[in-house]
């Protein structure tokens, strides 16, 4: 079948927009600024049958697809140039079973989306730090967030999906169900089908968490960080910190003279009582002279949105990640040395401390590989549309060089961090050798003919084979 001009999709319910539409270039923009594609359908979908319909449209009538889920990812793969792009933008509904303590999610659904609803029962489930992020491509790439060392990573939260197939089928991964599959969402990324919905354990958090970022001056950076490495050494499951490195970020909370100062924060999030979340920030808070302390007792849904503002949809966003074989101290004084290296305010770097749940789960049980790593670093390089193209050269450089300068540090890379161009390459560093191969084998049983191709890339096959 050709594609007609004027689109209808047999079976299809949701909202067809086409280049004419007066909200085409509101529903192709993603939250990188820099991506800039022009996809000849987008099929906003309202459920599962609708997702069907237009995969099996894409591959009646040989179009290029690309899967929507939140639209976050740095690399813009949620649109595509020419071809369908298949939006569960629609799809954000939750609902929580206090039966068995579980969260139904569709799979176009944000974070926001699910930490309000969860919440609403003091329930959580590992999610992304930011609440606009998309369930579907991080629940698909592994997960890491707040509370992944008391409670595993997203993944290994995920109970079972719903998923359309290359084929257009319906089916449901679970242990039970397709355990092949299974393993392959379980950090495979959007490779395998689209997922209409997840299924979620749940736990006891909060409602009201210990929790907030400390600054310190950047110059204190390499002592902070000493410090640091030997307080997460022993640090209980429950406490989940971040390292944010750049200038300090307009909050409310921040008063004007410290606003776009360089400076180093630890934030954290402690998952268990206040009382007890007090006591293990204690040493945290009292270490050198910092800038302005803001930890303390915060709704746990108010936490999880407290950063959304500094990562707005719009801005040009160019990411350099990669896993740290440990904080040694020459990694500490080579972040120290260029993480405000950077040239706009707006860039920064981040290492998430992992470990706790994280490593605990048996190897080999999921796709998301990096079950060893103890800590790893995103360097964001962030800058407005408006700036000329020398500022994005200039960010795009020192993310770069940054990153090879950890190169003798380097072990791996979390596949949700990874950029497109440069780092197309990278796939297989992610999943390392053996689960790489695990997942080719996946890729060519469901989806042979890579129709799921605008992803973070597992081929069906290799020349080799
Ligand atoms: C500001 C910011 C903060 C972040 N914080 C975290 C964090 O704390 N923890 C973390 O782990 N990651 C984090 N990330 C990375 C995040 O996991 C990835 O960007 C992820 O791809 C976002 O998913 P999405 O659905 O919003 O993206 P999209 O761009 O919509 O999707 C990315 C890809 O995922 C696939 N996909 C998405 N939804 C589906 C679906 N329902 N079914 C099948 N395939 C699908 C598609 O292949 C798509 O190309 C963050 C990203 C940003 C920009």
């Amino acid at each position: 079948m050709t594609a007609p001009t004027a689109m209808q999709i047999p079976g299809f319910r949701g909202v067809l927009i086409t280049r004419d539409h007066h909200h085409y270039d509101d529903a192709r923009a993603v939250w990188n600024g820099t991506v800039d594609r022009r996809p000849r359908l987008i099929a906003r979908c309202s459920g599962t049958a609708d997702v069907a319909a237009a995969v099996r449209f894409a591959r009646d009538c040989d179009l290029e697809v690309a899967v929507r889920g939140g639209g976050h990812n740095v690399a813009g793969t949620a649109v595509c140039d020419d071809g369908i792009v298949v939006d569960l933008s629609a799809m954000r509904a939750v609902s929580v079973d206090l039966v068995d303590s579980t969260a139904l999610v569709q799979g176009g659904a944000l974070w926001g989306d699910v930490d309000h609803e969860t919440q609403a029962h003091g329930l959580a489930t590992t999610g992304g730090i930011v609440g606009h992020t998309g369930v579907g491509g991080l629940s698909l790439g592994g997960g890491i967030g707040w509370l992944m060392r008391k409670h595993g990573l997203t993944v290994d939260n995920l109970l079972e999906a719903e998923m359309v197939t290359a084929r257009g089928d319906i089916v449901r991964a679970s242990a039970n169900d397709h355990p092949d599959l299974f393993w392959a969402l379980r950090g495979g990324g959007g490779n395998f089908g689209v997922v209409s919905s997840f299924r979620f354990a749940l736990h006891p958090v909060g409602p009201t968490v210990m929790a907030g970022p400390v600054f310190w001056a950047a110059e204190d950076t390499a002592d902070v960080l000493r410090f640091y490495r030997d307080f997460v050494a022993d640090a209980p499951d429950e406490l989940g910190t971040v390292i944010r490195l750049g200038t300090v970020p307009p909050l409310p909370v921040v008063g004007d003279a410290l606003r776009f100062r360089p400076a180093v924060a630890v934030a954290s999030c402690y998952a268990g009582p206040v009382e007890a979340g007090e006591r293990a920030v204690r040493a945290l808070r009292q270490f050198g002279t910092p800038l302005v302390d803001l930890v303390g007792p915060k709704l746990y849904v108010d936490h999880q949105s407290s950063i959304d503002d500094t990562v707005p949809h719009g801005w040009h966003y160019y990411w350099k990640a990669t896993n740290l074989t440990g904080l040694s101290d020459a990694v500490i004084d080579i972040v120290a040395e260029h993480a405000f290296g950077a040239t706009s305010p707006r860039s920064y770097a981040a290492m998430f401390h992992m470990g706790g749940a994280v490593a605990r789960a048996p190897r080999g049980a999921t796709a998301y590989p990096a079950r060893d790593v103890d800590h790893n670093i995103i360097i964001d390089a962030a800058w407005l549309p408006e700036q000329d193209d020398t500022v994005g050269a200039a960010e795009t450089a020192w993310a770069r060089e940054f990153l090879d300068a950890l190169a003798p540090h380097r072990a791996g890379v979390y596949v949700n961090f990874l950029d497109s161009d440069d780092d197309t390459s990278r796939v297989r560093e992610a999943y390392g050798d053996a689960n790489y191969r695990r997942l080719v084998e996946v890729k060519a049983k469901y989806d042979p003919e890579n129709v799921f191709r605008n992803n973070k890339n597992i081929q069906p096959a290799t020349p080799a084979q």
